[in-house]
Order: structure tokens, then sequence, then C-alpha cells
């Protein structure tokens, strides 16, 4: 295992990014900083407890010490309004940066060697989820459509997420706010998100080194020529709805012999037999248009062998070569993109975002901030996951994410802890976990 990230280092790079943001206030009213505004709103979420300061507060008054300090270095906890009015104003752009340097450090640590997919490129999906919705509450920021002649105020975000077939766990990069100027069309913000973070980003990577996973709402001509331009791979879920042209030509391939190929393989899943049935073909139109692209196609569909029943079907627009080699590679990494929903995101949609409860919805940026303060708690616990195996042996022993998180609240309410790694040692010691694991700080 390589070089341990360390939390105080995840630390830094979030409070870094708050240090350089320029002052929105006028006057004398600076008693809080906007790094202690920022760091108080971030142990909420990497705590996942809604109460944390709350609590910290009370430890304050008692105790003349607390958590919020020791842990995520906050001298003074503002109250909730305070901390809305502070965060409110930011520009969430400002956050971008400790996305980028966490995954750097785990780059350099060698924590991410498992992470590639086809041709040993790292695999990033791009996906649009909407994270606000509201008939009431809204800002200057909202998104506004009309449903049932009512006001529908709503915000979402293009998640930039790496994934690998064979990791359980996936890696949060910088997210992509989509605007109320991206459109109305549920495809046309997400277009227009998606090019964003492509130009802004693709020069992070090394040419031809990474393979954007999207689903069938960015398999069109647009997107893959900005891959294209911009060096970077492409695995897009391909549907017969939204691309006529290249399933026609598709039906015209089946009369050819030999056009279409076709690779069956028979695996066991548990006690049951699958087969696997594999069918690709290269060089076809992503689109009917005289300009268009020739992409690669590939699907794979699995049936019961006992019964004959279709249990999966899914077919991809790629630009890697497709071939009896390579097929396997390419469905693999297209279908890990599900685990960004199935692991991670679920998690953040259904858990753990509490924040309207305490904050309210803001006027300007506050909604958009703390879903980028989220994502980095995510990101944090990703990166402790991979690299500190104290962290790794807690969270094994614990086993459920909610008895992991339900101890820290509880242990963190009644309990002065001077640092993270003592709070975490301290796990480690009760749950007599034997003492290989127990990283030294
Ligand atoms: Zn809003």
């Amino acid at each position: 295992m390589g070089k341990r990230v360390k939390f105080q280092e995840l630390l830094s790079s979030i409070r870094g990014a708050f240090d350089r943001l320029p002052e929105h206030r006028r006057g004398q009213n600076t008693r809080y900083s906007l790094t202690e505004a920022g760091m108080s709103a971030f142990a909420v979420f990497y705590m996942q407890s809604p109460s944390f300061l709350a609590h910290q507060r009370d430890m304050q008054r008692q105790r003349g010490q607390h958590n919020a300090q020791s842990l995520f270095g906050v001298e003074k906890i503002p109250s909730d309004s305070q901390l809305r009015n502070l965060l409110d104003p930011l520009d969430p752009a400002g956050l971008q940066s400790p996305f980028w340097e966490i995954y750097e450090r785990l780059e350099a640590g060698g924590h991410l060697a498992d992470y590639t997919g086809v041709a040993g490129t790292r695999l990033i999906s791009l996906d649009g989820t909407q994270y606000f919705k509201s008939q009431k509450l809204h800002c200057s920021n909202c998104r506004t459509t009309v449903r049932d002649e009512q006001p529908y105020y709503s915000h979402a975000v293009m998640l930039a997420v790496v994934c690998a077939p064979d990791q359980d766990h996936v890696v949060c990069l910088e997210p992509e706010f989509i605007t109320p100027q991206d459109g109305h069309e549920k495809q046309d913000c997400e277009q227009q998100a998606t090019k964003r973070w492509v130009k802004r980003n693709a020069e992070r990577f090394a040419p031809g080194a990474v393979t954007i996973l999207a689903d069938d709402l960015h398999c069109h001509y647009p997107l893959c020529t900005l891959l294209q331009q911009h060096h970077m791979h492409y695995i897009l879920t391909c549907k017969p709805a939204s691309h006529a042209a290249l399933y026609e030509e598709l039906l015209l391939l089946e009369q050819v012999s030999g056009a279409i190929t076709t690779q069956v393989v028979e695996k066991w899943r548990g006690p049951h037999r699958e087969r696997w049935v594999y069918r690709w073909a290269e060089q076809l139109p992503i689109r009917g248009d005289l300009d268009t692209i020739m992409v690669n196609w590939c699907e794979l569909t699995i049936f019961a062998v006992e019964t004959d029943e279709q249990l999966y079907h899914c077919a991809w627009a790629t630009d890697h070569p497709v071939n009896a080699q390579t097929v396997p590679e390419i469905v693999a990494s297209g279908r890990s993109r599900w685990k960004v929903e199935n692991e991670g995101f679920n998690v953040l949609k259904n858990r753990g975002y509490h924040f309207e409860h305490n904050y309210g919805h803001g006027q300007q940026h506050l909604s958009s901030v703390l879903l980028t303060l989220l994502l980095l708690a995510f990101l944090c616990h990703s990166a402790l996951g991979l690299s500190c195996p104290t962290y790794q042996a807690v969270r094994r022993e614990l086993g459920a994410r909610r008895t992991f998180f339900n101890d820290l609240r509880t242990l963190t309410r009644y309990f002065y802890f001077p640092s993270w790694q003592r709070l975490l040692t301290f796990m480690y010691h009760q749950l007599d976990l034997p003492p290989e694991a127990l990283s030294v700080n």
C-alpha cells in the first residue's frame, strides 16, 4: 500500500480553498471567518449529523473545548443563520481545487492503481442529477418550470465520478452545476454542463488516458466530437429510440454474414448458470446527417440458462476498437457506471443530506455551496477508505455505513477527542481489532 493520505491533509486542502475566497462582507461584521463557516458546514456533512454543531456548542459551554475545534479547526462555531449568511454569496467555483488536490494525493500514493477500465484507461462517469426541488423555497439560481400551473423550483448538478469494474466504491471529482441559463430541457442543460466540465478539465489528464461514461442522453454527435477533440475516449449507452440511423445500419448489416460478430460465454452466478451474449460491429454512423462520425457499437444480453429468461440488456457506442478481446472489457467498463447510482449517490440523495432543515435555501448560491461541501465530505471518506488501514479496519468491522456514522455521532456528542486520529484509534481499540492495521499518525 502506498503513502497514506492523512485526514489533516484533506482538511488543509478544503481550508486552503476557503482561505483564498474573496471576502464578500463589508464593514466590521467579521466575527466569524468564511473558513470557519465553511469548515463548520463541512463538519456537518463529514459527520453526517445535522446536530453536530449544536452538540459541540453545548460541549464548549460545559467544558470549554469541543470537537469542531479539535477535529475540524473551527474555533468559534457560527449559528445556523450566520452560517447561511456567510456561505450564501460564495461562488461554488471557488471550491473546485480541493477535489483535484485530493485526487492527486490519491493518485500519487498509488491508491487509484486499481481504478482502471478498458485499455488501462481511467473511467469517469458523468451523470446529471437533481438535488433540490420545491414548490415554495427558491433562490435566484433555481431552475423554474411550471407543473400543473404551479411554479416548480429545482437545482441539478452534473456529477463526475471515477469508477472501475472491480471496485465497490467511487471517487468523486469536481461537479458541474447546471444553471438556469443552460435551458429548460433536461437534455440541453446536461449537455451544456458536460461540455463545460470536459473543456475545463480534459487537460488535467494525459491524452487518451480517460474514458468518459455517460447515458443515452449524451450519446450524440456533439459530445463524441468534443471528446475526440480533447483526446478522451468514450463508452456511451446507445438506445435504438434515440439512434435511428445507427440501428438501421445494424439491421442492414444483420443481412450480411459476418458483419456483426457474436460471442457467447456461460458463467455461474451463485447457483445459477447464465448465458452472456455479446454482439458488436464497427464503424456505424452516430447520426443520419452527412456530417457525422463513425462509432463502434456493442451490446450485452444476459439470459438465465435454465429458463431462457432475459435478465439484462444494454448497448453502447464507443471509440475503443471492439473485438473478441476487448468487448468484455468495454462492456464491464460501461456497466460500472451503475455503481454511481447504487453505491455512491443514493447515499447522497437519500441520507446525510439534511441541510435544508438547518439552513434553509438561501438567496444565491447556498444550495450549491452546501452540495459541494457534501461531495467533498464524501470524497474525504473515500480517500480514507482507500488509503488509511485504521479507517478501513473500523469500517469493515462495523459493517453497515449507518452503524459507523451513528457511532461517530454518539462518540463526538459525549466525548472530546483531541484529533481525528485519536477518535479513530479509540474506536479501533474498543472494537478489539488486531494491532497490525493500526496506522501510526
Ligand atoms: Zn434555488
